[in-house]
């Protein structure tokens, strides 16, 4: 069975002002199918065909670029569109709350320490909260397509929340204002869903 492009669950116009159609639409329909395209071609007649995508990325040999980049973005884009909503649902309450303040003394350091791995990524990747067996949170970051499911990657931990900061992802609205793009992400972040990946992943 190959993987599939997931649909959105929300239009592409959704999420304006803060993340815009056009963008919401290219990111969709051009940069996560040719992802999941062209990791179906990578895994296409080797072992890896028929493997759920965490468990390619946790065995991943990391000098397979061909699985490595679009396997990666295969998975990391399924999150990104998962914990985004357009009416910016929940809000951090409970364990997961517990674990950030206990980790960062508050949600706003958490926040402030979260867009400052998004700003501090040079050139593309991405910005991650994971979650150590436990529950204990950590804030890290990735290059290009990495996630920290792969072995050595970011804090190792199981990443809940995700923020994509390639340029793909902001410039046609933002250009070059990659934290105006930052600060706008927890307009439409779905907390209802990091608390579940947390619950689940804890
Ligand atoms: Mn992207």
């Amino acid at each position: 069975m190959a993987f599939e492009l997931p649909a959105l669950g929300y239009s592409y116009d959704a999420l304006e002002p803060h993340f815009d159609a056009r963008t919401m639409e290219i990111h969709h329909t051009k940069h996560h199918a040719a992802y999941t395209t062209n990791l179906n071609n990578a895994i296409a007649n080797t072992p890896l065909e028929g493997q759920g995508i965490k468990e390619i990325l946790k065995n991943l040999d990391m000098n397979n670029n061909p699985v490595r980049n679009n396997g990666g973005g295969y998975y990391n884009h399924n999150m990104f569109w998962q914990i985004l909503h357009p009416e910016n649902k929940g809000r951090l309450s409970g364990p997961l709350l517990q674990a950030i303040e206990d980790a960062y003394g508050s949600k706003e350091t958490f926040m402030e320490k979260f867009a400052a791995a998004a700003m501090t990524r040079f050139g593309s990747g991405w910005a991650w909260l994971c979650v150590h067996p436990g529950g204990k949170v950590e804030i890290c970051s990735s290059a290009n397509q990495d996630n920290p499911i792969m072995p050595g990657i970011g804090c190792g931990g199981t990443p809940i929340l995700g923020l994509d900061v390639w340029e793909h992802a902001y410039y046609l609205h933002y250009q070059n204002r990659r934290a105006d793009y930052v600060a706008a992400f927890w307009n439409v972040l779905n907390w209802n869903v990091v608390e579940d990946n947390y619950n689940k992943a804890k």
